[in-house]
């Protein structure tokens, strides 16, 4: 008998196995997936790490969860700074004064903030009433152009004029020559991939794969006293409230044989409409790597149907208002713990899922 299953692999699941059992607790761990991880896994191809479910970069301004993944694996000192390509023009993201020098050979502060605000006057915006307006009254037309409208109606895979301004509140545009897409203190890859991170955490643990829960719950649940649920909450209810909406993503991964430098980043994204793809990643840079091939792939944003994958969830009111109906659902278990992604349907970087299973133990204990 086990203290508790817990249902996912990914990040949430794996940190609170490893607490549960540094507190003498036994778990089971189970994921529908051939692999632990969740969407943090890293498989190896050409002795490279590739991020099979998009790029991961750990990023947080909190030292105790910087520790506390530092306590599981080596990070590298990897900084992001993604590249937007537009049309083959090469600029610096996040928008910042490489990219206004770029844009319009600006040299000082002073002169790309007159720019964006001669751009912003002249559109004359006051009340935006979609993304476009919103995005163009916050930095102009030449930036929302080059370097927003086609990436977001990739992303979201409608017209900026049919997509609510509340997507956008603000664009961070900074007026120093500075690359880093991340402003927290701490960010890196952990060296050896993600996957080695994970397996260090499950160390000791009962873990099941391919094996979904919903095949065998009855079985599943007399296994254990508790249950920690890291999958879709409305599946978990059957869906008697609806289908929450997510965007998805498809994945194109290729081996160049051509060349070791295929992009000379790790994230380039691809800002003009007519490309369909909205980035590609280089996975050896992500570690500085030095192979004889290289491996990329290319990020194509989907609609979500029940057999794609979950990426993001739509927050919008009617997907928000089913998922509180859910959420007073969960409220009233006493044996069941809903953490992670899907079960709280919201997007969460990884420092805020370690954040929530840590706090998760501090309240089950
Ligand atoms: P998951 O990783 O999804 O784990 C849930 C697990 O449960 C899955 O393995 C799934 O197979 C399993 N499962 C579900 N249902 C069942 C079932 N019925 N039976 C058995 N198993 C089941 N965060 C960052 O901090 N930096 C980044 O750069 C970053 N980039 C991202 C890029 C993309 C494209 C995406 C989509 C996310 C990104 N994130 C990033 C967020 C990061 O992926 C999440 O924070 C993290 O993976 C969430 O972990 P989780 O355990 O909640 O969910």
């Amino acid at each position: 008998m086990y203290d508790y299953l817990i249902v996912g692999a990914g990040l949430f699941g794996s940190v609170f196995a490893h607490e549960a059992k540094k507190r003498g607790k036994k778990c089971l761990v189970i994921d529908k997936r051939n692999h632990i991880g969740g969407n943090l896994y890293t498989e190896q191809i050409e002795g490279i790490n590739v991020h099979k479910y998009g790029a991961h970069i750990f990023h947080t301004n909190d030292k105790e969860i910087w520790d506390y993944v530092n306590s599981f694996s080596e990070f590298n000192r990897y900084t992001n700074s993604p590249i937007a390509n537009y049309q083959g023009e090469i600029y610096n993201l996040p928008f910042n004064m490489n990219t206004f020098h770029q844009l319009w050979g600006s040299v000082t502060p002073d002169a790309a903030k007159q720019k964006i605000n001669e751009q912003k006057n002249k559109a004359g915006i006051t009340s935006p009433k979609n993304l476009e307006e919103q995005a163009i009254s916050l930095v102009g037309t030449d930036i929302y152009e080059k370097l927003i409208k086609g990436y977001t109606e990739k992303q979201w895979g409608r017209p900026a004029t049919e997509l609510p301004a509340f997507i956008i509140k603000r664009i961070p545009v900074r007026f120093t020559y500075d690359n880093n897409y991340f402003n927290d203190r701490y960010q890196g890859i952990p060296i050896g991939g993600y996957t080695a991170m994970i397996e260090k955490m499950l160390e000791g643990i009962d873990v099941r794969l391919n094996v979904d829960f919903f095949e065998h719950r009855e079985e599943l649940e007399a296994l254990a006293g508790k249950l920690v649920f890291t999958g879709m909450i409305d599946q978990y209810y059957n869906y008697q409230f609806g289908v929450l909406n997510y965007r998805s993503l498809q994945f194109e991964t290729r081996v160049i044989d051509e060349t070791d430098n295929f992009q000379g980043n790790a994230v380039v994204n691809y800002t003009a409409r007519e490309t369909p793809f909205t980035r590609i990643i280089e996975h050896k840079h992500f570690e500085f790597g030095t192979q004889e091939r290289t491996v990329i792939t290319e990020e194509y944003p989907l609609e979500w149907e029940p057999n794609l994958e979950p990426y993001y969830p739509i927050n919008d009111d009617k997907n928000n208002q089913m998922y509180r109906k859910y959420k007073e659902l969960s409220d009233q278990e006493t044996n069941v713990i809903f953490g992670g992604r899907l079960a709280t349907y919201k997007y969460y970087d990884m420092h805020q899922v370690i954040g929530a299973a840590l706090a998760t133990i501090r309240n089950e204990f």
